[in-house]
């Protein structure tokens, strides 16, 4: 299949289009390069440096490519960033949807939309794992741009019939086999890549909160491997380009693995595989940090038949390790 993926420069957006090669499908990524890197583009897939909003280009780019589906990971993701500047988050993320949206109305083409969503759209759940229907109320300005381009993939599998698939990831993590890309974020604020960063440079780890109701009072998280989230993807786009299949089709999956590490266990694990204690220091909760949240992927599994296999977590980390080396040096 041919995959149009924007955003395909990015973290997941990289990964999904290295393991949609390696299965054989084809890839052009849309990416302005702001937050992406070139060198993250495998080499075999196509290019268009653009941003998501210039709509004429993006609809030039599905008429001519005619893709059997569109992978949209562009998007801005962090969280303490769209705390500070929120409008910057709905320009660019829910700007971006909508102009995707039009696009595809645009070439005529209904293309199918498989949607990078997060469990951020729930802020501080009640109940634990989380469904896909339960309450949402987004506790940033993030998870609130999500849940809004959920909302008009609905609408717009509804009104103009282009089915869409939103996959909620939980926590991604760790890097492709090949080491060749894996996690790159300027600045980097999550906890695998900033516990290696600090073992590899003999630092100390800051561990945000150890007064959450939680195993050993740090928060809890779903680490999902970043290949098995690729992995899901194709799954899901085999899913929405299939016969037969009801055009006003708009589902939500979660993608984790059901189980919860605590950021304490985490840090076990990183220094098991480092070979030596990593050095930490026990900090102030980080603003806005849910003390649990652990996906419930029964639907994922029912439905696509997807199985987590590279997300244990010693796997995860010595991934990210050898990925973390690699950008250091
Ligand atoms: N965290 C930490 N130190 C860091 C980065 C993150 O203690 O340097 C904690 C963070 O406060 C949260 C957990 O690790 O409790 C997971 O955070 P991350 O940013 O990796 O993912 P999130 O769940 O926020 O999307």
């Amino acid at each position: 299949m041919r995959f149009l993926v924007t955003g395909g420069a990015g973290y997941v957006g990289s990964h999904f289009v290295y393991e949609a090669i390696r299965q054989g499908h084809e890839c052009l990524v849309y990416d302005d390069m702001k937050r992406g890197h070139k060198e993250a583009v495998h080499i075999k897939a196509g290019l268009i440096v653009a941003d998501v909003r210039e709509q004429e280009k993006l609809t030039a780019a599905i008429q001519q490519y005619r893709p059997a589906a569109i992978l949209h990971f562009a998007a801005l993701a962090l969280v303490p960033e769209s705390v500070k500047e929120p409008q910057l988050y709905q320009d660019n993320n829910v700007g971006g949807m909508k102009s995707l949206l039009e696009a595809i109305v645009a070439a005529g083409a209904k293309t199918p939309v498989i949607f990078s969503s997060t469990c951020a759209v729930f802020g501080t759940p009640k109940k634990m794992p989380i469904a896909e229907d339960d309450p949402k109320k987004p506790q940033t300005p993030y998870g609130a741009t999500k849940l809004e381009c959920e909302k008009l993939l609905a609408e717009y599998a509804t009104k103009h019939k282009i089915p869409a698939l939103a996959l909620r990831y939980f926590n991604a993590c760790g890097a492709d086999a090949a080491g060749e890309i894996g996690e790159w974020h300027e600045p980097e604020t999550h906890l695998i890549p900033n516990i290696l960063k600090a073992a590899l440079a003999g630092e100390t780890v800051k561990i945000f909160g150890s007064d959450f109701k939680t195993k050993d009072g740090t928060c809890v998280r779903d680490y999902i491997h970043v290949t098995d989230l690729a992995r899901a993807h194709v799954l899901g786009a085999k899913r929405v380009t299939a016969s037969g299949l009801k055009r006003d089709m708009y589902e939500v999956m979660h993608l984790g693995t059901g189980k919860g590490l605590s950021n304490l266990e985490v840090l076990a694990a990183a220094s098991e595989v480092f070979g030596k204690p990593i050095k930490h220091k026990l900090a102030p909760r980080r603003d806005g940090d849910p003390a649990e949240l652990v996906a419930d992927p029964t639907r994922a599994k029912t439905i696509l038949g997807f199985k987590c296999e590279h997300s244990d977590i010693k796997t995860i980390v010595a991934s990210a390790l050898k990925w973390q080396k690699k950008l250091d040096s």
